[in-house]
């Protein structure tokens, strides 16, 4: 293909010339796939090599791509030529693979994926030098030495250069202080050497011996990391059984084997708590990538990490797509966790391809935690991946007793959220001086404001979906578009004055429930619109470690691997929460997040409680969670998941049309299951409005495809598509391996 030049095509499009030097070049650009470019005699391209080329006005960056076997019939002379290679280390062979292999699992133009391993402005530019100060030379002038500037005096060595930043920190100095002592000539600018952006983790750092179960599982590791080969271990235990350090094992093996090592965590904002646990063991901190990094630490990590110089990186799911040079080891933590599906632009999981990526780079791969999903347990049981489990808490702590509180028997005063028998456990746990937390997966004070006079609910105008009360903030918000009103006084529909009524809680609620009844209790809410950001989880982590805090309140937020010693009594105010809207993993996700939430508790030598406040005790995740046998659940999961044929028995792809024109929109999907494949182990359920049937203003509609696992979707995927034509003003994403179903 050539770039799009315009629209006139001449008799020499027909013509072979002579063929000079092309390449094919990726663009970044979610339209886009490779483009012919044509290589100016002075340069020397390899596939790899990042490159300036002309795309219409613009002039853009791109990698020289792998050929395809057969030449384009491109003309020569309509072929630009490529402007210049960039300055970095070129994209490996295995980066380039994996962004194919991305692109066509998941039907994502290559330039979409491309765009998520060059996301980081400026990288390619050569490197800044940066400045700093050191000693002027003694003059004649005497300035005044207040006892700040003797300490910027005393904190530089002659000839040493510091950056303002750090000088200011070591000599405990404000910067004006060092700009006041350059106008006094006592300091004067000078440039930076360029030394090593990340200081090498120690592997040898002395850590925590491991021992036991936790010793062979560490050794099995480790063996995988040092062969040098791809293969997948499930790491699987019991919450506090030391499935980090051991992990941190195989990071140091694979530094010993001078390789990197990438660990994805689901939401590395919460993961303060990890990295003082990753600097203990390594002796510095690992470099990090997720999306809150400044430009400027994002671009100087990837090309640190580009260059070699990253021996262990951190990451959200974006982290897979860096241009490690050769990868040891990819580790991903809470495997489980459905915030490892990216759901917009490429639409992928970040589990799945970590073990692809691992596979391409023939590097170990390790999927971590402590309540696995039925893909991979299924996947170790058939022996694709090796099994290590861990059985028991570290260091004697016991798992804490699980006990569902029936609120058909145990009902709440009226208007209230906390049973009698939860109120007590919380009280007892206070008077002992430990402290207790309320969870309830739900931001906010209430999920509906409804009218007591006409029954009218407060909606979203752009999308299906209730206003959510931010009481705190008098505002009513929807969380899924950020729509924001103030809450009316009076009902919209029928003019009622004061009608509105909060319906159901959410934790702001549960707060000002537990405010009443524990008036003393120093209380901590924990959820995404107070904690916002890694700095801000880490100074709550603090306030619950030093024990200057007595209650904790919060949403899933707080269920992410937290060791807490002094916690003891973890509350599940609606433990039924995940269960309604029938998805398939419902039942899954909602023992996996609650077992999580469970194993907060009790994790030093004070045992734990854990109270499951719901309407349906005998459902089989609550006994799961009560008798703490989560492999018969997970059997019995798969048993009722096998017959049909739904994954990881067989394979799903959602298509997801949507339109601002709900006609457009219908006529879409309805094309779309006309001309929907079918035939031996193929189904197609749909089309029918999504449950979500307007989202931010434009309406869905939603198709699924159903395999048997033999089958690969992407083939019936690709000749399904090409028969349909999707209108400029509809948009069709496309869902391989679908986790939501909204
Ligand atoms: P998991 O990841 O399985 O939840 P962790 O690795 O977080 O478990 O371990 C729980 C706690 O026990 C942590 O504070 C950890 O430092 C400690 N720990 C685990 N194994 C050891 C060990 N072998 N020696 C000392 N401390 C350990
Ligand atoms: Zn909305």
């Amino acid at each position: 293909m050539a770039p799009p030049a315009g629209k006139h095509r001449g008799l020499l499009d027909t013509l072979t010339v002579a063929e000079r030097p092309r390449v094919r070049v990726m663009l970044p650009l979610p339209l886009a796939g490779a483009y012919d470019y044509r290589v100016p005699p002075e340069l020397d391209l390899a596939p790899g090599d990042v490159v300036t080329v002309p795309l219409g006005q613009r002039e853009v960056f791109g990698v020289v791509w792998d050929p395809l076997p057969e030449a384009s019939g491109v003309a020569e002379h309509r072929l630009k030529p490529v402007l210049a290679r960039r300055d970095v280390p070129p994209m490996t062979a295995t980066l380039r693979r994996f962004i194919d292999w991305v692109a066509a699992y998941t039907l994502s133009p290559p330039g979409a994926v491309l765009r998520m391993a060059l996301s980081a402005p400026g990288a390619f530019d050569p490197a800044e030098p940066r400045a700093g100060w050191m000693l002027a030379p003694p003059g004649n002038s005497q300035p005044r030495l207040t006892p700040e500037r003797r300490r910027v005096l005393a904190a530089l060595q002659p000839g040493q250069v510091l950056a303002g930043p750090r000088l200011a920190e070591a000599a405990g100095v404000s910067s004006g202080v060092l700009r006041g002592m350059a106008e006094n000539g006592l300091l004067r600018p000078a440039l930076l050497a360029h030394g090593p952006r990340f200081a090498p983790p120690d592997p040898d750092h002395p850590g925590p011996v491991l021992a036991g179960p936790q010793a062979e599982a560490g050794a099995a590791l480790c063996a995988r990391v040092a062969a040098r080969a791809f293969g997948v271990t499930l790491l699987s235990g019991v919450t506090g059984s030391g499935k980090t350090e051991v992990y941190f094992d195989a990071v140091a093996e694979c530094l010993r084997q001078g390789r990197q090592a990438l660990v994805l965590l689901p939401e590395i904002a919460l993961s303060a708590q990890w990295l003082d646990r990753f600097r203990a063991r390594f002796g510095v901190a690992p470099a990090l990538w997720h999306s809150e990094l400044s430009p400027k630490t994002r671009r100087d990590t990837w090309r640190a990490v580009a260059e070699g110089e990253v021996g262990v990186l951190v990451g959200a799911r974006s982290a897979l797509f860096l241009p490690f040079p050769d990868l040891g080891l990819v580790v991903v933590d809470e495997e489980h966790e459905t915030a490892f599906k990216q759901e917009e632009g490429v639409i992928y999981h970040a589990r799945d391809m970590a073990v692809v990526r691992a596979r391409i780079a023939a590097a170990a791969c390790v999927l971590v935690s402590a309540t696995p999903s039925l893909e991979s347990l299924t996947n170790a049981e058939a022996g694709r991946y090796a099994l290590q489990h861990l059985p028991s808490r570290h260091g004697g702590a016991t798992l804490p007793k699980v006990r569902a509180v029936d609120l058909r028997v145990h009902a709440p005063e009226r208007g209230k959220f906390l049973s009698p028998p939860l109120v007590a456990a919380v009280t007892a746990t206070l008077a002992r001086g430990e402290q207790a937390m309320l969870f309830l997966n739900r931001r906010g004070y209430a999920p509906l404001t409804l009218c007591r006079a006409c029954g009218h609910r407060m909606r979203c105008p752009n999308c299906t979906a209730w206003l959510v009360e931010h009481r705190a903030q008098r505002r009513l918000t929807c969380h899924h578009c950020g729509h924001v009103e103030a809450p009316p006084t009076a009902c919209p529909e029928c003019a009622a004055e004061h009608s509105l009524t909060a319906v159901g809680p959410g934790v702001e609620r549960v707060q000002e429930e537990a405010a009443a009844l524990w008036p003393e209790a120093r209380r901590l809410v924990m959820a995404s619109d107070n904690i916002q950001g890694p700095a801000a989880a880490a100074a709550a982590a603090e306030q619950i470690s030093r024990r200057s805090v007595d209650l904790i309140i919060g949403t899933q937020i707080v269920a992410k691997g937290w060791h807490f010693p002094h916690l003891t009594l973890v509350g599940v105010v609606d433990a039924d929460l995940g269960l309604a809207g029938g998805d398939l993993r419902a039942a899954e996700r909602t023992v996996q997040l609650l077992h999580q939430v469970a194993g907060r508790a009790g994790r030093a030598e004070a045992p734990g409680e854990v109270l499951l406040q719901s309407f349906s005790p005998d459902h089989p995740v609550m006994q799961a969670l009560e008798s703490n046998d989560l492999d018969a659940f997970m059997i019995a999961e798969a048993e009722m998941r096998r017959p049909g044929h739904w994954p990881p028995f067989g394979r799903l792809a959602a298509l997801i049309v949507s339109s601002e024109d709900e006609r457009t929109a219908e006529r879409l999907a309805r094309d779309l299951g006309l001309a929907a494949p079918s035939g031996d182990g193929v189904q197609v359920l749909g089309p029918a409005p999504a449950p979500l049937a307007l989202l931010r203003g434009r309406h869905r509609h939603r198709l699924l495809l159903k395999c048997r696992r033999d089958i690969a979707v992407q083939p019936l995927l690709r000749e399904w598509l090409a028969k349909v034509e999707v209108p400029g003003t509809a948009r069709l994403q496309v869902d391989v391996d679908p986790v939501g179903f909204m």
